[in-house]
């Protein structure tokens, strides 16, 4: 019998551990990919972890919803295909490269219909709900969730299946702006770079301000176009007064209770605090300020299936900067999560399961 080998969550909190599979067979719609790439997440510490911050202690476990191990991690998968089920072949062709979407859902309720998959109630989400890429093998359920990546070295390319489609997602939301506006990017990481890179080809009229407690970082965003940085010790009052008053949207990817505090604060009225980071905590905003400013507050998840083919037309266009990405081979996974954590990762680490 054919296997499958894949790092797997055993239980909340341990270390990922190595497991062998019976390998699937391709049925329907579905294509079996052998994993060549999958880029490490952020998120793959609170789903290894089990649970997320809510703030005074409170915490969402996955558990709650129904989630338990084993769970095979990793939702930025890039993949040759080696086999479809019958109703699949022709749109799936054996030996070619793709790049699997993973945000997908029932297929069958309104948001689904009209495209919103990443929204589903009941969410199919490669690596979350379903097997995904730390893994030799990855099996997708239909080749509709297939994008080709011609030209592209396929392990930058893993990136946009997660940090790349959440940083689209994110800054269609905050755009567009009016004359004169300018825009805040909080945290400077992956996303958030993606992030600036994005606004400076969608919007390069509008003057983006990045905001990171790492000098190093927000050196680095200059260099790719923020028009200002900015430390968040500064406050936010000296961050409102540095964008003119005119800070139309603040884009949070750390998303903690002193990032959404300076943001809600420091936007104009009528101004959108996007929220995508999961770092963990609570919003505390003054009621009153929300109606009398007209503050939008909006959270944004992943992307859809069209935000992944547009940011791959962008990229095709050459308007998406490569990201650094630090290979390593699928076994080193557990180093590769731990650094994450510490803190020690520029750009994004992306597995090689070929290696
Ligand atoms: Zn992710
Ligand atoms: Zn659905």
């Amino acid at each position: 019998m054919a296997h499958l080998h894949a790092w797997r969550v055993e239980r909340f909190g341990a270390p990922l551990a190595p497991a062998t599979l019976a390998l699937p067979e391709p049925r329907g719609r579905e294509v079996l990919l052998r994993v060549r790439h999958c880029g490490v997440c952020h998120s793959d510490l609170h789903l290894k972890e089990g649970f997320f911050e809510l703030g005074n202690g409170r915490r969402f476990t996955l558990a709650e919803r129904g989630m338990e191990p084993p769970l095979t991690l990793g939702h930025e998968t890039v993949g040759e295909i080696v086999a479809a089920g019958e109703a699949a072949s022709a749109e799936a062709p054996a030996g070619a490269l793709r790049l699997v979407f993973p945000w997908i859902g029932c297929g069958a309720c309104t948001l689904c219909r009209i495209g919103a998959e990443n929204l589903c109630g009941k969410p199919r989400f490669l690596g979350i709900q379903c097997p995904g890429g730390y893994a030799d093998h990855i099996l997708v359920p239909d080749p509709r969730y297939l994008l080709p990546i011609d030209g592209f070295d396929p392990a930058l390319a893993a990136t946009w299946a997660c940090s790349g489609v959440t940083a689209y997602g994110a800054v269609r939301k905050a755009l567009p702006v009016l004359e004169g506006d300018q825009i805040a990017v909080i945290g400077a990481g992956g996303v958030g770079s993606a992030a600036l890179a994005l606004l400076r080809a969608l919007a390069p009229e509008v003057p983006v301000i990045a905001v990171d407690v790492d000098p190093e970082k927000r050196r680095a965003a200059l260099a790719v176009g923020a028009a200002a940085s900015f430390d968040p010790k500064e406050g936010a009052p000296a961050l409102a007064r540095l964008a003119g008053g005119r800070l139309a949207a603040a884009l949070d990817f750390v998303g903690a209770e002193a990032t959404a505090q300076l943001a809600t604060s420091a936007l104009r009225k009528g101004g959108r605090y996007v929220v995508v980071g999961l770092y963990g905590g609570e919003l505390r905003l003054p009621l009153p300020f929300v109606p009398m400013l007209s503050l939008s507050v909006i959270g944004s998840y992943v992307g859809t299936l069209d935000d992944m083919r547009s940011l791959l037309a962008l990229a095709s266009a050459g308007k998406l900067p490569a990201i650094p990405v630090s290979r390593r081979p699928l076994a080193e996974v557990n180093a590769a999560l731990d650094d994450l954590r510490a803190g020690r990762v520029t750009g994004r680490i992306v597995l090689d399961a070929t290696a």
